[in-house]
């Protein structure tokens, strides 16, 4: 069996239910365990794990979308800074073996603000993670593609 037959990025169809963009290289959706509204995933079409298997190309075009959610989340969420996470391998805190840049919108009120420990979020299994109604994610997907520039 391959990578992408068991990847739950790849096998689950609501992925694409509420997904934000998506061209031949890259594609982004919602988390379905947000820790903050607006928490998204960037992820290389390829169902690859880690960065150095992204081509050149495919690094270009997650950060080019980046920008772009990036744009529209200082619009619809009001964020004023950001984190960018990623992590490699089980030991690394990765949970799908499929390349994923995690997104998190940051305002000075969010409930983060003091609470954010890199360490914790970066072990924090999607597991242990309270899972958003789908009708909702699609909802905030559509709200980040209305602004995406
Ligand atoms: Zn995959």
């Amino acid at each position: 069996m391959t990578t992408e037959e068991t990847c739950s990025f790849c096998t689950t169809p609501e992925n694409r239910e509420r997904e934000i963009l998506r061209n031949d290289l890259v594609w982004a959706f919602p988390t379905r365990a947000p820790i903050i509204p607006g928490h998204t995933l960037i992820c290389p079409i390829r169902c690859v794990p880690t960065f150095e298997h992204l081509m050149q190309e495919e690094r270009d075009a997650i950060f080019e979308a980046m920008v772009s959610i990036k744009n529209s989340l200082r619009e619809t969420f009001s964020a004023t800074g950001f984190n960018h996470v990623w992590n490699e391998d089980v030991t690394g805190g990765q949970s799908v073996p499929h390349f994923h840049l995690h997104i998190l919108p940051r305002t000075k009120e969010d409930e983060l603000r003091y609470g954010y420990e890199p360490r914790e979020f970066l072990y924090r299994p999607t597991a242990n993670r309270e899972v958003s109604p789908q009708q909702e994610l699609i909802e905030v997907a559509e709200l980040i593609k209305k602004h995406l520039r």
